[in-house]
């Protein structure tokens, strides 16, 4: 395989350019002693000359036969090894040689020679392979020599590092890694944070590879927030559920204690009692809702579903509400919308809390808006799909309030959000719904106008 990409050298001279000298040289070398010995012969007498001519002669004739084969097999290696010096990734081609010995030497040195290239042609590939695979490795990969310097880096390296590769190298925790990596020859992991440009926190491991080192960088800092959130959900679920709670006991003591023969203040206490249990009931609802949704985030809903009927049903099971508000809806909702891809009990609980935080949190006996359309209408969204909005005319949420909005469990204002019964988990829902259905949200306010909260929903499922 790897053989057939080296180029071939061309068929090998029968004659090869250097014969000639080589099989001189040969026939003087044979000839030398003989003639030598021939002519003491002829001088003292030991032989007749015409039969030391006539032996010389056949001497010669054989030396030069056997000169002629010698030197043109040499001068064939010789010319074999010239070629390959001069083109180290060619392919040999066996040279036909005359002599039984030489031939079996040249065959056993042409196969040894191609065993070496194939060899050569295996590794590069390997090679090539392991480097590709390095360069495309998701994770950043840095080989340093024992300087420090790096000698090489992958894409991943190269993004993610870029121009900070300095602060990355100079950290004393990786420095640190890289000694102790050096010192026994194994890897050594480290924790690092990186604070610039953005803060990152990072495992790195430090592979020592001879004299460079490699160093593997995982970036943990999606891994670490996930934690953080996990961790900070809990406390604030615990400590949302724990003060009606605590209240709840409390008003328990006093209704058995002092409060015991005062009907008057039982009654009174009884109705905040029934509103703490269900502000609670209303906490563990969104939380179970949240908790069903996440599992499911990763799966966009398949059913087809017409928004305006379940729009009709939200907007008729508030009538109560806003009769008590005195908040009028102004609905403009289209029913010709195309089907889209949607969960109707996750989009009805989502156009419910944007309808019930703009009741709540809006002008009292102010207006509602609610209108549906196509997404081609408005240039911020991608045109296939469609939009809902809900906007009120409320005293507005101030910007630097709105990135934060979805945040489980943040409120403007604290205060007002417990008095009109919210539990902080009303937009996070609508987020991670939204995220499911593959659509945006854009939270547009001004300030003493009021907000609208705009919901993209794509036609086609993604
Ligand atoms: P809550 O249960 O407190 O209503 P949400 O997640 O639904 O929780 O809303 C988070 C916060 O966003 C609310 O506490 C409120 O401060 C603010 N908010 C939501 N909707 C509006 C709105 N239409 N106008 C002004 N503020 C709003």
């Amino acid at each position: 395989m790897g053989e057939a990409r080296l180029t071939q050298v061309a068929q090998p001279a029968l004659w090869p350019a250097r014969t000639l000298p080589t099989a001189l040289a040969i026939i003087l070398a044979l000839a030398a002693l003989p003639t030598f010995i021939f002519v003491l012969l002829v001088l003292f007498g030991g032989l007749k000359p015409v039969f030391a001519v006539l032996a010389w002669g056949v001497f010669v004739l054989v030396a030069c036969l056997l000169g002629l084969l010698l030197g043109r097999d040499i001068a064939a290696m010789a010319s074999l090894l010239r070629a390959l010096r001069a083109n180290p990734e060619a392919t040999p081609r066996e040279p036909a040689l005359f002599v039984p010995g030489m031939a079996s030497i040249g065959g056993d040195a042409a196969y040894l020679i191609r065993a070496e290239r194939q060899n050569r042609a295996r590794l590069t590939e390997r090679t090539a392979a392991d480097h590709a695979l390095l360069e495309r490795l998701p994770d950043p990969l840095f080989r340093l020599d024992t300087e420090g310097v790096i000698t090489w880096r992958n894409a991943s390296a190269l993004n993610a590092f870029g121009a900070e590769t300095a602060a990355l190298l100079r950290h004393p925790e990786l420095r640190l890694a890289l000694a102790q990596a050096r010192k026994t020859m194994a890897p050594v992991r480290k924790s690092l944070a990186l604070s610039v440009p953005v803060p990152r926190e990072l495992d790195a491991t430090v592979i020592p590879v001879g004299d460079p080192a490699y160093v593997l960088i995982t970036d943990r800092t999606r891994e670490r927030s996930i934690e953080k959130m996990r961790a900070d959900f809990v406390a604030n679920s615990s400590h949302e559920l724990r003060t009606p709670l605590a209240s709840l006991i409390g008003f328990i003591e006093t209704l058995r204690g002092p409060a015991a023969d005062d009907p008057e203040a039982q009654a009174r206490f009884l109705g905040i009692m029934a509103e703490q249990a269900e502000r609670m009931q209303r906490l563990i609802a969104d939380l179970l809702s949240l908790s069903r949704i996440e599992i499911i985030e990763h799966q966009p809903p398949e059913d087809l579903l017409l928004l305006p009927p379940v729009l009709g049903r939200i907007v008729a099971g508030l009538e109560p509400i806003l009769a008590h508000s005195g908040t009028r809806i102004d609905v403009n909702v289209p029913a010709d919308l195309p089907k889209i891809p949607g969960d109707a009990d996750q989009l009805t609980q989502v156009f419910s809390n944007l309808l019930d935080n703009a009741i709540k949190y809006g002008k009292r006996g102010g207006r509602i808006r609610l209108y549906a359309g196509p997404a081609r209408l408005d240039t911020r969204f991608e045109p296939g799909g469609i939009l809902v909005s809900v906007a009120d005319d409320g005293p507005g949420i101030a910007r630097e309030h709105i990135p934060r909005l979805t945040e489980r469990f943040y409120r403007v204002d604290k205060g007002r959000s417990r008095a009109v019964g919210g539990t902080g988990l009303g937009l996070a829902i609508v987020k991670h719904v939204i995220n499911r259905h593959r659509g945006r949200l854009v939270i547009d306010s001004v300030e003493g106008r009021g907000t609208t909260f705009t919901v993209w929903l794509p036609v086609r499922g993604g």
